[in-house]
């Protein structure tokens, strides 16, 4: 993939704070997240992992802290001038348009010339294996295919830095690691930095350089899947990892 090609930047995250009224979302958290890393934000319902990567898609203001991508404080960029590609639970595709207007949709919001548009849509529905779907609309196809077009709309404008909340989840067992698997030849291929948001850690463990544990909106803490294994901060680091403590 000589004509689409990317590579990652870091991302700090310095002591944010999100409060939703009386609700402690995000408490205090910091995390440095290397350029090209891969990194999974895991940890229980309700324990801050949406809410974290929203700050730093800047969908959600915050209380107070910053975030640097490569260096730049972006905390003052409004979500659209930050250029980070997400992939959100939610965040649909376009049911009227097809996959290649979906997939350039983010390239007409940047007004990239027509041909530019057309040359990056070809290359990125190749790297997401959906060459030959581009007339489709979202309802011709499997759950599987509408969020490979998702990847490939976050992934389009070459972002350096992919945001991830729970991508995989709705899909059945087969099709999840089919595409995990897929996820972590683009980071390969790619050197994108990925935050990848899940609750499951064995996903998280399989596919992360590292993996950053929040609960009540505190990272508990960050470290290779193996040094989180072995080496649990707390009995709940141990048991949500699967240890039997
Ligand atoms: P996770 O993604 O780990 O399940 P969230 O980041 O979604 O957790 O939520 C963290 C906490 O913040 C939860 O207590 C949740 O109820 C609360 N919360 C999240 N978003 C909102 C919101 N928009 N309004 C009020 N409370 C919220
Ligand atoms: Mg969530």
């Amino acid at each position: 993939m000589n004509h689409f090609t990317q590579s990652g930047h870091s991302v700090e995250i310095r002591s944010l704070s999100k409060h939703f009224g009386s609700v402690r979302a995000l408490h205090d958290v910091s995390l440095d997240v290397r350029a090209g890393e891969f990194i999974s934000l895991l940890g229980p319902s309700g324990s801050g992992k949406s809410t974290l990567l929203m700050a730093i898609a800047g969908f959600v203001g915050c209380d107070g802290g910053q975030i640097l991508v490569n260096g730049s404080d972006i905390t003052p960029l409004a979500a659209e001038r930050r250029s980070l590609g997400v992939v959100f639970q939610g965040y649909a595709l376009f049911p009227h348009m097809t996959v290649a207007e979906n997939v350039a949709y983010p390239l007409k919001l940047r007004k990239l010339p027509g041909a530019e548009i057309a040359r990056l849509v070809k290359a990125v529905l190749d790297l997401v294996k959906l060459a030959g779907m581009e007339d489709r609309k979202p309802r011709q196809l499997s759950g599987g295919q509408q969020q490979r077009v998702a990847l490939a709309r976050a992934f389009v404008f070459q972002p350096s830095v992919v945001l991830l909340d729970e991508p995989l989840s709705a899909l059945d067992k087969q099709l999840r690691s089919e595409l995990q698997f897929e996820l972590k030849s683009l980071h390969e291929r790619l050197g994108t930095t990925f935050i990848n948001v899940t609750h499951d850690q064995e996903e998280a463990m399989a596919m992360s350089d590292r993996v950053a544990i929040l609960r009540n909106g505190k990272l508990e803490q960050v470290g290779t899947p193996q040094d989180v294994y072995n080496r649990p901060s707390s009995r709940f680091i141990a048991e949500f990892v699967g240890h039997a403590a």
